[in-house]
């Protein structure tokens, strides 16, 4: 019993354990999926993106090769200027991020400017995208920081080109300027959630545009950043989750870098926000197992309530038993025992007597009875009161029961003030000088007797003695012989033997 509890605690303890580790992995591996679809879905968005970006890219590198074309073949006198002012215009539509367009001469003065008339004493010398094409003879567009522009005011992206003299020398530059504006109008109109961020930045690290837009953002530079040289440099696609440099949001990145122009597209998303279906639904899980733990652990303890409850049932009804069987034993003992003189009883004496007169018939040994009675005991009853009496008679019986000393011996109360002893394999001399042994034991007790002729306690014995066969089932016959002598004992003056 104590074994099933050990069993049953087992048992709960393992369904709770495998329960709680199977809902850990479970949350787990959905929290690992979850992340792997943002990273996918990222990382889809981050192309799709870069492929916009390139395209308005390629579309500034055709226009500007056009122009430059046109500059170094034909010059850029006034003439000129004015037909590609109206090519200009008439293109301009086509490209809608298209801030506006400028051309410089190899001081950095303004020659043509798509956005209207030039401010007087107009010079770019200074832009970092002029000194660029100045000192490096490279004919390949060049994608500037983001600068405020001139013209508008605006925040713009620079695509640029230098254009030569006939000799080769430097004769100029020509700038498209892309609005910052555009991008972020696309860009918002993605859903990225609050925490979310789309960038667009050099392959060196320089920001272009980012949204959401924060001023002090623009043009920062990345290059130098941990997170930049760890996660960006090297491939041409991956994903990553950290902190942002920015604004110190948690987020999940996937970045694209352009097969043809040094930029790079990244899409995040605020990786709190982006968990939050994952969160919600793990939470929801736990509740559930949690619940169903608490219910297994409830039928356990009751069951384990249920087996205690049988233990203790079990356990007084074995005290019941023993109580029961410990009272069958008193039971026993009470129904063969006198209650004044703890001697055998009547129906005692009747069973051994047939057992024994049985035995010495089987085994032809002889049985001796002797039947004592206590002299004129109504006498002594009436002098000393029935107290007295009882006790006279108890010290009595304890006598002959220490006088008696074999085991198959058996001294019995017959009846009244009568007792017997019944003397298994014992001749008639021999139960003849029990008696007379007796008989003086009595006599030494030397119990005071007024009403008797010897002044103290004494008693009468009858010997009877049958032989093997002569004994076989007839022990009233012998009983009736010890009777006749005990009679004949009394009648001779009692306090003596008669066989
Ligand atoms: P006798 O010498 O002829 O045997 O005389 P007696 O008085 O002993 O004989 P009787 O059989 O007439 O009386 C027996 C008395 O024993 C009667 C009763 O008062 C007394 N007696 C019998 N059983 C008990 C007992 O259990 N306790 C007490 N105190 N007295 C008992
Ligand atoms: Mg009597
Ligand atoms: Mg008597």
């Amino acid at each position: 019993m104590k074994r099933d509890i050990r069993l049953a605690v087992l048992l709960l303890s393992i369904v709770c354990l495998s329960l709680s580790l199977a809902t850990a992995w479970q949350v787990w591996s959905a929290r690992e999926r979850t992340l792997a679809e943002i990273n996918t879905n990222n990382l889809n968005l981050a192309q799709t993106l870069d492929t916009y970006a390139e395209g308005i890219i390629t579309q500034c590198a055709m226009l500007l090769l056009g122009l430059t074309e046109r500059l170094e073949t034909d010059g850029s006198g006034q003439a000129q200027l004015l037909r590609l002012q109206k090519l200009i215009d008439r293109q301009q539509h086509w490209l809608s991020q298209l801030n506006g367009l400028v051309i410089y001469d190899a001081r950095g003065d303004w020659l043509l400017s798509s956005t209207g008339p030039i401010p007087a004493g107009a010079n770019s010398a200074d832009r970092a995208f002029f000194i660029h094409h100045r000192d490096n003879p490279s004919a390949d567009i060049f994608i500037g920081q983001p600068i405020r522009s001139r013209s508008t005011g605006d925040w713009v992206i620079t695509v640029s080109r230098r254009f030569d003299a006939p000799h080769g020398h430097f004769a100029g530059v020509i700038a498209i300027t892309l609005g910052v504006e555009s991008f972020l109008r696309l860009f918002g109109k993605i859903d990225i959630g609050d925490q979310g961020a789309i960038s667009l930045a050099t392959a060196k690290g320089q920001l272009l545009v980012r949204y959401p837009f924060r001023e002090q953002d623009m043009g920062h530079d990345f290059s130098r950043s941990p997170n930049f040289v760890r996660y960006f440099t090297g491939a041409m696609s991956g994903t990553a989750s950290f902190r942002s440099g920015l604004d110190g949001t948690e987020r999940l990145y996937a970045f694209r870098k352009n097969d043809r122009f040094p930029l790079v597209t990244t899409v995040a998303l605020g990786k709190d926000e982006a968990l939050q279906p994952w969160q919600r639904q793990a939470w929801l899980t736990v509740g559930v197992v949690l619940a169903l733990q608490g219910l297994v652990v409830v039928i356990g303890c009751l069951l384990i309530l249920d087996i205690k409850r049988r233990i203790g049932a079990e356990a007084s009804l074995l005290s019941a038993r023993e109580d029961l069987l410990q009272a069958n034993r008193q039971l026993e003992v009470l129904a063969a025992q006198d209650q004044l003189t703890g001697l055998a009883n009547r129906r005692c004496f009747d069973d051994m007597l047939r057992v024994e007169s049985r035995r010495a018939g089987r085994h032809g040994m002889p049985l001796s009875l002797l039947l004592i009675d206590i002299d004129q005991f109504k006498g002594f009853n009436d002098t000393y009161g029935h107290i007295a009496g009882d006790d006279c008679l108890r010290r009595v019986g304890q006598l002959l029961q220490q006088c008696v000393k074999r085991s198959g011996d058996l001294v019995a109360r017959y009846g009244g003030e009568e007792l017997a002893v019944i003397l298994p394999n014992t001749d008639a001399s021999g139960a003849h000088a029990v008696a007379e042994l007796l008989l003086e034991r009595i006599n030494a007790l030397a119990i005071d007797h007024r009403a008797s002729p010897y002044g103290r306690v004494t008693a009468s014995v009858g010997v009877a003695t049958r032989h093997g066969a002569q004994a076989r089932d007839r022990e009233l016959e012998l009983l009736e012989s010890a009777d006749q002598a005990l009679y004949r004992a009394k009648a001779a003056g009692r306090n003596r033997v008669e066989a």
